[in-house]
């Protein structure tokens, strides 16, 4: 232990500026060797953790997460002698959950009993995965630290019961819980492993005495009427990122009334009875207090001649629009191509949306509007034939700024391909093109047992030479199979 110490102090001259060394792979720091030999002693750098300078903290984390050190990370969560410990850019995935539950099981939830030993700092456990963030965040005052990250909308957050008590000084914490938030996005499919870790921050809660926020951003939910219980242990205040694969318009109309602050919002396979009744006019109210929605995600939501009463409610200015398996109606491109809503979208995705009808005109102007805008625009199985996209091709070509365009399973022929290309390859911001595999291709379009692949080799050497000769080669043109 001497040794390893006395390396450590050696190497305390710039301890950051060492590490920065190990990761460029110059050879191995001092600290890098102080480190490793830490971790090959787990009861040694235990030990050590109670004297050890601050400044170390940083590096050895990263290194006993990276090499899965439970009992070092459980250890140094206790002694953490930061105000905030974020996970970043640290990988994730399943053998690392062991070690995320260490972490959360010794987050210290109460005050310390042990006068002697180095009293608890960290309030902000951050799990999530991030990699703009650092594990702990710059410190402008010890006094009075503060994180990026932490939770600005929830009562239970550390700032409002902080702000409600005054500022709590480290000696009357005794008296108190400690506030702490525990940062966590949420994916709830209902596995096993969910239920686990649910029992097990179930039992942190009650051990906080109510002094733990759980404090959940970004929320996936797979079936909804199944997460209704788990949903109960949330502030759903914090929730920026909700998405609901499958539920209720009621149930999700539920879970929306009590959030205030989204910004991306996806459902998809929404039941309901009617648009006509209540139910659909509380989603549309609750739809309306989101000032800060940018993303908006509707799919298998069946919104037939009823998407205008959706849209005026949106905030306008929204980036990302994706409304598939819709079944959207000619009078609902009428009104998207109006709606003030839509003006400045970046990305749109209408795929599967059966067009039958022959006036293009609103979907032209439609794209004319977001031509200043529109960076991903995705047709994908819409019935478009030779005809629409012909109406569609002048409007296509202002959007200077695409760079992807997807528009495969369509009705389009072989002609009217090389019309498209020759039209395209003058967009110099445009790289990826998924096209349609040509009808003539198939016996009988679109079924795939029907496909001629020779026939479908031809029309790959074509684009090819086309591209080549429009000299780019930058292009990614490419098709798939069903
Ligand atoms: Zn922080
Ligand atoms: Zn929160």
């Amino acid at each position: 232990m001497d040794l390893q110490l006395r390396i450590l102090h050696f190497t305390s001259i710039e301890p950051h500026r060492r590490f920065t060394k190990m990761d460029t792979k110059n050879p191995k720091s001092l600290l890098d060797l102080a480190i490793q030999s830490l971790l090959r002693n787990e009861s040694v750098a235990i030990q050590a953790l109670e004297d050890m300078p601050r400044l170390f903290f940083v590096p050895l984390f990263i290194a006993a997460f990276k090499g899965g050190h439970k009992n070092i990370l459980s250890e140094m969560v206790k002694v953490w002698p930061y105000y905030c410990l974020h996970i970043g850019s640290l990988t994730v995935q399943e053998p690392q959950h062991e070690l995320l539950k260490a972490m959360i099981e010794n987050l210290p939830v109460r005050p310390s009993r042990n006068s002697a030993s180095r009293r608890p700092k960290l309030k902000i456990l951050d799990l999530r995965q991030d990699n703009d963030c650092r594990t702990t965040c710059h410190e402008v005052s010890i006094k009075e630290p503060l994180c990026f990250h932490s939770c600005a909308y929830s009562d239970s957050s550390i700032l409002k019961i902080e702000g409600q008590h005054g500022f709590v000084n480290p000696e009357s914490m005794v008296q108190f819980p400690r506030p702490v938030e525990l940062l966590v996005d949420l994916s709830l499919d209902g596995s096993l492993v969910e239920k686990e870790f649910l029992v097990f921050l179930t039992s942190k809660i009650r051990e906080s005495s109510g002094s733990l926020h759980i404090c959940c951003r970004d929320l996936q939910v797979d079936k909804l009427c199944d997460s209704k219980c788990t949903l109960k242990l949330l502030d759903l205040k914090c929730v920026g990122q909700l998405s609901i694969d499958m539920g209720s318009l009621s149930d999700i109309t539920n879970v929306l009334s009590q959030m205030d602050h989204l910004e991306s919002l996806s459902l998809s396979k929404v039941t309901f009875r009617s648009l006509g009744g209540k139910v659909f006019k509380n989603f549309l109210g609750h739809l309306q207090r989101m000032n800060n929605l940018k993303k908006v995600s509707l799919s298998s939501f069946c919104l037939t001649g009823h998407l205008d009463r959706v849209l005026r409610v949106l905030p306008p200015g929204l980036n990302f629009l994706y409304l598939t398996y819709c079944d959207l109606s000619h009078r609902d491109f009428r009104f998207l191509a109006q709606s003030p809503q839509v003006s400045r979208l970046k990305l749109l995705n209408l795929s599967n949306n059966p067009m039958y009808w022959d006036d293009f005109e609103p979907f032209q102007t439609l794209l004319v509007n977001l031509s200043g805008t529109l960076r991903h625009l995705e047709i994908n199985h819409c019935l478009i034939n030779d005809t629409a996209i012909s109406v569609l091709i002048p409007a296509l070509i202002r959007c200077t700024h695409l760079r992807v365009l997807c528009f495969a399973s369509n009705p389009i022929t072989m002609p009217m391909l090389v019309t498209i290309m020759n039209n395209l390859t003058p967009l110099k911001k445009l790289k990826y093109v998924i096209y349609p595999i040509p009808v003539h291709c198939y016996e009988i379009w679109p079924f795939q047992g029907s496909l001629d692949r020779r026939k479908l080799a031809i029309v790959h050497l074509q684009l090819k030479v086309m591209l080549e000769l429009a000299e780019r080669a930058d292009m990614n043109w490419i098709t798939y199979l069903e």
